[in-house]
């Protein structure tokens, strides 16, 4: 049996369900059996909490620095609740578009990344090609970090170069903000609310830190910011709160109430400073609820911490996509990838890839079929870059 060529992959993996909250075991055997059949060594990385994940990866070409790591991600974001005209699961076509979940974010540059491994085999490589496939990108880019761990403990040689697949029309991206997000739980203490001073009430405790995040707005604004930060739309660090609930009746001061808060960080912004100012806060209003009853405080819970992507001043990966391309303009995005995890690694770090981010997580998601040729195209010039 012949080698499948890039739209038999796709169609390989878009038939896998590998929703963020489910298992993408079955997409990672199929990829581990298609690497054997090529002849590749597959590098397979479990999650280590989580038996139902793993990771994959490979390098092709001579084990010496130098090489290009073409990265994606395994898991797409759930279709529950979208109202599909097709099977998401399903690649189909229809007017010079492959619908189906994942197709533009972002198993097209997967199955091309993979496919690109078989005419690499087929060529002389002075340096190597890498493919590097993660889970848990939708739930924060959290599969990246131990993926890259594991790539250096298997020996790999650091690619000069890192592109991220993620849909830019084959435009090349060198930044985008990072961002942070915490679960807040303010545990008050209840009594009637006749008698509120001797009681903790978590909503207005909440208010505290709401209100501490609407001055740092206003803070962040009015400071110069950096040039980088310049690019951006908005130029500044933006803190906001989407979600809270609280609360059981107008006459019991709240024993409960839980926000949401992130950030979104320019990349030359110290993100770390900025995070140590709210637990810093946090820390303050929890030791005045406990002075009033022991039992109420606050807690955090982490749920994602996505780095920003910094433009690089003489960057190989841009420099390589750049010539490339020939796209020589200036391109940052509103949405964070695992590219600033790779940057913060030590890698030079941008995003390109085949397709819209404005298809991607919709209903009826698809790529332009002209896209996945560009995609085609460009990865191989990338191997034409990795003979000389
Ligand atoms: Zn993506």
């Amino acid at each position: 049996m012949s080698a499948p060529n890039a739209r038999e992959i796709m169609t390989a993996l878009v038939g896998f369900p590998t929703m963020s909250h489910d298992t993408n075991l079955p997409l990672i055997d199929w990829v581990e059996d298609y690497l054997k059949s090529i002849g590749v060594t597959p590098h397979r990385m479990p999650k280590t909490d989580d038996p139902r994940k793993a990771a994959i990866f490979c390098s092709v070409g001579p084990n010496v620095a130098g090489g290009v790591v073409l990265s994606g991600h395994t898991d797409v974001v759930p279709v529950e609740g979208q109202d599909w005209a097709t099977d998401p699961f399903v690649v189909t076509e229809n007017n010079g578009k492959l619908y189906g979940r994942g197709t533009c974010d972002m198993k097209g540059f997967d199955a091309l990344a993979l496919y690109a491994l078989q005419r690499a085999l087929t060529v002389d490589l002075k340096h190597p090609l890498q493919v590097a496939l993660s889970f848990d990108e939708e739930i924060g880019c959290t599969g990246a970090p131990p993926l890259i761990n594991a790539m250096a403990a298997a020996g790999l040689p650091k690619a000069e170069a890192a592109i991220i697949g993620e849909p830019s029309m084959m435009k090349c991206v060198t930044g985008h903000k990072g961002s942070s997000g915490f679960s807040v739980h303010i545990k008050g203490y209840e009594v009637h609310s006749s008698l509120m001073h001797e009681g903790v009430n978590a909503i207005m405790e909440a208010a505290r830190l709401i209100q501490w995040a609407n001055a740092q707005n206003d803070v962040i604004r009015a400071e110069p910011g950096g040039a980088i930060g310049q690019i951006f739309t908005p130029p500044f660090t933006t803190i906001h709160v989407g979600t809270i609930k609280g609360g059981t009746a107008h006459n019991i001061t709240a024993g409960d109430c839980n926000f949401g808060i992130d950030w979104r960080f320019t990349p030359d912004d110290d993100a770390k400073a900025r995070i140590s100012a709210f637990t810093d806060k946090v820390a303050e209003v929890d030791a005045a609820m406990k002075s009033i009853a022991p039992s109420a405080g606050i807690e955090l819970r982490p749920f994602f911490d996505v780095p920003g992507l910094k433009p690089e001043d003489d960057g190989s990966s841009e420099a390589l996509v750049r010539r490339i391309t020939g796209d020589n303009g200036t391109h940052v995005v509103s949405y964070g990838t695992e590219a600033g995890h790779f940057q913060n690694a030590g890698y030079s770090a941008v995003v390109c890839g085949p397709g819209d981010i404005a298809q991607a997580h919709q209903a009826d998601e698809f790529i332009d079929i002209s896209q996945f040729e560009a995609g085609e195209v460009f990865l191989d010039s990338v191997i034409d870059h990795l003979r000389a």
